[in-house]
């Protein structure tokens, strides 16, 4: 079993519920100890952490707002103070606050833009600061097919995953060079909370396979970008979406 004396660490942001949820049990097959961040549901983040450890992992919860700086600052203080080895950061975490641009709110704009692109800062200078200074680490984001193409009613969904694009890509520029690798991957629809009330029918005609995806299926990818199989891979953007467009 991993534990965080020896282990390479991985902080999953949105680690307790769906995709974060496969995300840290699949880093833990690959021997990461692992950091549950959540934001609400501390019985998600429990039972994310015994699967972990069913797996033959270890790791802990890490309870804060990632779109707030003082808590991720305070939070991230205290992790890299004890861990000097984060070698991968997955930005998970995420809202939608669906409606058409004509009556979106903008509570419902700044909401979902700061969970995804300010928590995004938020989390990742910090931890892309330790990175530099030993020269290696992974830094993966969930975007999305939305963030790609644009979907009705998603208008501020698609500017906050289309920005953790365009600044992955730019960032992996940055640090290229010193051993970092920044990568983005974009699922379609994944079985999860979050789609919950996406009518069924629409997901049969509209994607190709004809159902949607399990978290494994996105989470095995994050694990491959990860990992040194992908050690020539950097800035790039991965579609998980069983071939929907
Ligand atoms: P879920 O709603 O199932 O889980 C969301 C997770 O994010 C929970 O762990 C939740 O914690 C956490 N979270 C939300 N807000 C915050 C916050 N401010 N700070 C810290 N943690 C937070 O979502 P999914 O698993 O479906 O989605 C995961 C990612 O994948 C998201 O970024 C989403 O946009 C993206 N995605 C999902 C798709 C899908 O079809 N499901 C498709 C494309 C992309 P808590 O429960 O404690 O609040």
């Amino acid at each position: 079993m991993s534990n965080k004396n020896d282990a390479k660490v991985a902080v999953i942001t949105g680690g307790s519920r769906g995709i974060g949820r496969a995300i840290c049990v699949e880093l833990a097959k690959d021997g990461f100890y692992i950091i549950i961040n959540f934001r609400s549901d501390d019985q998600a983040a429990a039972d994310t952490l015994s699967m972990v450890r069913d797996n033959g992992g270890d790791g802990e919860i890490s309870r804060f707002d990632v779109s707030s700086s003082g808590d991720v600052k305070k939070a991230i203080d205290e992790i890299t103070g004890r861990f000097e080895n984060i070698e991968v950061l997955v930005n998970n975490a995420g809202i939608t606050a669906d409606g058409l641009f004509m009556f979106m709110t903008e509570d419902e704009w700044d909401s979902v833009i700061n969970t995804t692109l300010k928590g995004f800062y938020n989390i990742t200078r910090p931890i892309l600061e330790k990175m530099v200074g030993r020269k290696r680490g992974s830094i993966v984001s969930i975007s999305s097919l939305s963030g790609l193409v644009g979907h009705r009613g998603q208008a501020n969904y698609s500017a906050a995953k289309a920005g953790l694009i365009g600044t992955s890509r730019a960032i992996a520029t940055e640090v290229a060079r010193i051993g970092i690798r920044v990568n983005v991957v974009a699922p379609g629809l994944i079985e999860t909370e979050m789609i919950k009330d996406v009518p069924k029918d629409f997901i049969k005609g509209a994607i190709p396979m004809a159902r949607v995806g399990r978290p494994e299926e996105v989470a095995r990818v994050v694990r491959f970008l990860c990992s040194e199989d992908a050690s020539y891979i950097t800035g790039q953007v991965i579609s998980v979406n069983g071939g929907m467009y």
